[in-house]
């Protein structure tokens, strides 16, 4: 209808020109006006009746009013530009959800399975669970699964956003979406097609994109005492200079339409909402998966990161330094056995440690039981009928294993700057392991990248030991270190902090670190991508193991409030402007409209604009 009214509009106005008289011109015009408020009016209507006075209704009254005074040229364009308006608005939100739509498409619709001993071709969604799929070299990864067999480097920039390749052998994790290098590799798969990672990020962002941020809200509240303001307001002007005897009343009538079509709050509702979806996209694009807009505001404006030590500063790989024995009579090997019987069941970056360590000896992990993990402590099982204990100072002087030797041995390995582990049998210290965490190789450049983006300090929340902690707080550099902290402690460290009035982000790697991530203003979880429960209860994501997306995601943030302010600012100094011409009488009915439509658009592309931010 936009078209047909496009088209008699330009047949009336050049009727109207080439000298036809108002017989012909005026139906046309009328005709067009019809055509284009096809779908307006109707909306209108029913928002008023809703008790809701918004645009459409506006325009409504607008064309019905200048269509009275018999400015039919004037009505048509009016409903013409604002159709136009209209669905160009639409398609620019289109395209900012599109850029979500299209990380779909990464993931290839067929699979190759092999059943029966045959290589068969399948659509993705009959892939069952445990069956294996067959990837060629340059191919994308249909499905999440892990290696079977084969070697390669997988770029998983779709997913976590860092796009140098893993390297990945039998028993690793792949992501379905991502693009297999040079190997071929056999892939058993571990979810459905539509339970896959990258579905479920897309699934998320979605719910976010539809989720409401603050300033949108605002926005939306103001729209609504706006509005009905802006009719009273032209009535106003319609009616009070002719009655007081300033000229004549067809005149203020029009300056009074004039002034209801600059009422309409058009840019300033769509600012908002443009900028958010795009800068939704922009971040799962990036590999940061931000769980609603109020998320990716407060991001953007947080004063202190509170960051979780192991795993999340640390834990590229870490490894064991040494395995010290204490008492007489015990070995090396009897004390990596049963730290292997206990850390085969924890998914503790220490753990992981341990367990490299065992492998790298050939030693296999044997049986334990009842095995419990002990937050910011350390784990405990039964080994052999004995209740082995594994942890952290603290864990050995509550169970009052912390004898002179042991003591020893945990200082001397805490000088060297490695992170301490003891191992107790039915209550006495049987040996220490020194676990050496180096921080992450971008630890430092990330920090730094942070403190560029605004954030004021840094706070290293650790369980680790004071001494361990400060040394890696010291090469990254953090700005202050608590260490010795229980899951509890680090939620009141974060409430602190926000009693004190500041915005937190905590940073943590999603395993014990849940209550925190839950306490502080925004919550972050690292990795992301191989954890459900992560990716579950933190607000936003960091799909990858790379702390400098974490800048990037601030950077995105403060980007998207930054064309938000701008936008809103835009709106609004628009609005005036017109309003004041609209009154004077020097803009005309099609001149607000075509202002209304030109401010429009130039705060989708705008906030568009969020989309490019890298
Ligand atoms: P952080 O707060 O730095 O992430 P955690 O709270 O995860 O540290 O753990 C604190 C301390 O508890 C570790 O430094 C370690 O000494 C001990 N610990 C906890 N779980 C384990 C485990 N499974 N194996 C070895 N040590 C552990
Ligand atoms: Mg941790």
């Amino acid at each position: 209808t936009v078209v047909v009214a496009g088209v008699l509009l330009a047949a009336g106005l050049v009727a109207g020109w080439a000298g036809a008289p108002d017989r012909i011109a005026v139906p046309l015009l009328a005709l067009a006006t019809v055509a284009g408020g096809w779908y307006v009016v109707p909306r209108g209507l029913r928002a008023a009746r809703a008790g809701a006075l918004d645009m459409h209704f506006l325009m409504t009254i607008a064309a019905v009013g200048a269509a009275f005074i018999g400015e039919w040229g004037e009505a048509a364009s009016a409903m013409f530009l604002f159709g136009v308006a209209q669905l160009l608005e639409s398609r620019s939100m289109d395209r900012a959800r599109d850029a979500i739509r299209a990380l779909m498409d990464l993931s290839p619709a067929a699979a190759r399975v092999v059943r029966d001993g045959r290589e068969l071709q399948v659509p993705v969604e009959e892939v069952r669970v445990g069956e294996t799929v067959v990837v060629r070299p340059g191919e994308k990864i249909p499905v999440d699964g892990t290696v079977a067999d084969g070697l390669s480097a997988v770029n998983e920039a779709p997913i976590t956003g860092e796009s140098i390749p893993v390297d990945k052998a039998a028993g690793d994790e792949l992501f379905a979406g991502t693009l297999n290098g040079h190997g071929a590799l056999h892939v058993t798969a571990t979810r459905l097609a539509e339970d896959s990672t990258l579905a479920r990020i897309i699934h998320l962002v979605e719910e976010a994109q539809a989720t409401r941020a603050p300033s949108q809200s605002f926005v939306d509240r103001f729209a609504r005492w706006y509005t009905p303001a802006a009719v009273v307001a032209a009535a106003l002007v319609a009616t009070v200079p002719p009655a007081l005897g300033f000229g004549d009343w067809s005149e203020w009538l029009y300056r009074g339409l004039a002034t209801l079509v600059v009422a309409c709050p058009c840019a300033l509702v769509i600012s908002t909402p443009v900028s958010i979806v795009s800068g939704l996209a922009a971040a799962a694009r990036g590999g940061v998966l931000v769980k609603g807009g109020a998320h990716l505001e407060q991001l953007g404006r947080i004063d202190l990161l509170a960051i979780d030590k192991t795993g999340t500063l640390t834990g590229g790989h870490p490894t064991v330094a040494a395995v010290i024995p204490l008492g007489a009579g015990t070995t090396a090997g009897e004390v990596m056995r049963l730290a292997l019987a206990i850390e085969r069941h924890s998914e503790h970056p220490l753990a992981r440690a341990v367990m490299a360590h065992g492998e790298h000896l050939g030693l296999r992990p044997g049986p334990s039981s009842g095995f419990t993990a002990l937050p910011g402590r350390g784990a405990r099982a039964t080994v052999d009928g004995r209740v082995i204990h594994l942890g952290n100072e603290r864990l050995a002087r509550e169970l009052g294993a912390l004898t002179p030797e042991a003591e020893h041995e945990l200082e001397a390995a805490e000088r060297d700057g490695t992170t301490a582990v003891l191992v107790v049998s039915d209550g006495r210290p049987v040996g220490v392991l020194a676990i050496s965490d180096r921080p992450r190789p971008e630890a430092a450049e990330a920090l730094r990248l942070l403190h560029g983006e605004g954030v004021r300090r840094v706070a290293m929340l650790t369980g680790d030991n004071p001494a361990t902690a400060r040394a890696i707080a010291a090469e990254v550099g953090v700005d202050e270190v608590h260490a010795g902290l229980l899951p509890d402690d680090k939620v009141r460290v974060v409430r602190e902090h926000e009693a004190a009035g500041r915005r937190v982000a905590f940073v943590g790697d999603g395993v014990n670190d849940a209550p925190a991530l839950a306490a502080a203003t925004v919550g972050v979880a690292m990795g992301a991508a191989g954890t459900d429960v992560a990716l579950e209860t933190a607000d936003v994501a960091l799909m990858g193991d790379d702390l400098t997306r974490l800048a990037f995601a601030v950077r995105l943030s403060r980007a998207t409030v930054g064309v938000i302010r701008q936008n809103v600012a835009f709106s609004l100094v628009v609005k005036a402007v017109f309003l004041l011409l609209a009154v004077t009488g020097y803009a005309t009915l099609w001149m607000a409209v075509l202002a209304d439509t030109g401010a429009s658009l130039l705060v989708v592309a705008n906030g568009l604009r969020v989309l490019r931010v890298r």
